[in-house]
């Protein structure tokens, strides 16, 4: 089973889908992977779809046969074009959660976390790319009936109990 984990940047698509990986789940980010290969994302725009495409077909090839949870990828309808060719996707899981409490979660973070596009300013930008690029790829999903829109505001376990119970339930 091959599931995404929607949202906006502070969404809590991180936080889900390392929950998710507990449950047999081989967790890829492209953020983390960006980081760990030191690409400068510090001004918010979105890494060339060609550049994130290597990266996760690398991935993929190399746990053949595996569970996958994508978190961060597919960002763009070119991603999400590619990834279908890729694997089957079961779901995706869409966490809604309005831009104020995005801007107020990611800076907070950014206290903690250090990194250099977690803050009010590149966040702005963050926003701005996810609107114009990622979140029109919905739809893409929502035609081929794969779509579960969650409230990202509800709590951590509530929003891991449904994920959860979606993966036992098909598993
Ligand atoms: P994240 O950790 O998911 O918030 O990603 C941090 C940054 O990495 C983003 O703001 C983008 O610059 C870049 N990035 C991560 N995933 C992707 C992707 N799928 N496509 C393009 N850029 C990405």
């Amino acid at each position: 089973m091959n599931i995404i984990i929607f949202g906006p940047p502070g969404s809590g698509k991180g936080t889900q889908a390392k929950r998710i990986a507990s449950l047999g789940f081989n967790h890829i980010c492209t953020g983390d992977l960006l980081r760990e290969r030191k690409f400068a994302l510090g001004t918010g725009d979105l890494v060339g779809d060609d550049v994130v495409i290597s990266i996760v077909k690398e991935k993929l090839e190399a746990h053949k046969g595996d569970n996958f949870v994508f978190d961060g990828f597919p960002r763009t309808l070119e991603q999400a074009q590619v990834l279908k060719e890729l694997v089957d996707i079961d779901a995706v899981f869409l966490l809604n959660v309005d831009d104020e409490e995005l801007i107020r979660r990611v800076v907070r973070r950014g206290q903690k976390s250090g990194r250099a596009d977690d803050n009010a300013d590149v966040m702005k930008k963050r926003l701005k790319e996810y609107a114009e690029k990622t979140y029109p790829i919905k739809q893409f999903y929502s035609l081929d009936n794969k779509l579960h829109v969650i409230d990202g505001t509800e709590p951590i376990e509530t929003i891991f109990e449904k994920i959860k119970r979606y993966v036992e339930n098909k598993g």
